[in-house]
């Protein structure tokens, strides 16, 4: 049985007075006990503030990205050890906005997911492909690879206890979500690649998930959750997510 799952990205979105509004309207109703598991992954610089706001909540944090290395002349990046230290459960590797926009390679993300383990972090590992790559018929051969590079250095068991999350990069902000039957394709691809360990991993979709296609998307078999960026920005449309995934 693998818990539901959802996970939002608020991205390079936000202020003190914005986050705090968002997320005291979001637990003002996500109360009590939930069958679906929720977690907020803000811009690095809010992640102490969103520590303290959920800090007696049911909802946990995230790091939108962490580095490969643990502490020295790294300008810029943030260590596993220090998303640890304040309080993050979790970590987003290999989003496509990081590796599109900051060349990250498959063969970086695969040591990010490790560095993030090494902190007790759960990495959240985005695989997906472009349009183009969708179009030429490559989806499964990419992220096929995608997941494989990082399989080879950490070890299929170490990917027992992370999560994965199947976002097609067309469908990323852009309206377009891949139907439930395109997603859950590859969702069961990408546990039939995990082999004896895919059963217990969570694989979650991403892209343009909203309220009015949430409920569809988790109701296939290989769906677990979603990774949601523009409508966590929506307190309102966050919940109804959330509660899509019950
Ligand atoms: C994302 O950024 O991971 C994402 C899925 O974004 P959106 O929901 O806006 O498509």
């Amino acid at each position: 049985m693998r818990r539901p799952l959802v996970v939002a990205n608020w991205k390079m979105n936000g202020s003190l007075a914005s986050n705090s509004e968002r997320l005291q309207s979001f637990l003002a109703r996500w109360k009590g006990v939930h069958q679906a598991e929720v977690a907020v992954c803000p811009p690095a610089v809010y992640l102490p503030q969103a520590a303290e706001l959920l800090a007696q909540s049911n909802v946990g944090i995230g790091a939108q990205d962490v580095s490969a290395a643990d502490e020295g002349a790294y300008t810029g990046e943030v260590s596993g050890g220090m998303l640890a230290d304040i309080g993050c459960q979790y970590a987003l590797v290999g989003h496509s906005e990081r590796r599109e926009y900051h060349g990250e390679t498959d063969a970086l993300v695969a040591k990010k997911f490790v560095a993030a383990q090494r902190h007790n972090l759960t990495p959240v590992l985005c695989v997906g492909e472009t349009l183009a790559q969708r179009e030429a018929d490559e989806t499964l051969v990419v992220v096929g690879e995608q997941l494989k590079a990082v399989v080879d250095l950490a070890g299929r068991n170490a990917v027992a206890s992370a999560v994965v999350a199947y976002e097609p990069v067309w469908a990323i902000g852009t309206g377009l979500t891949a139907t439930p039957e395109q997603a859950q394709e590859v969702h069961a691809y990408i546990r039939e690649q995990l082999g004896s360990i895919g059963a217990g991993v969570r694989i979650l979709y991403g892209g343009s998930v909203k309220p009015a296609n949430a409920e569809e998307l988790f109701s296939q078999n290989d769906i677990d959750g979603a990774l949601v960026g523009g409508a966590s920005l929506n307190s309102d449309d966050f919940y109804s997510i959330c509660q899509a995934a019950e």
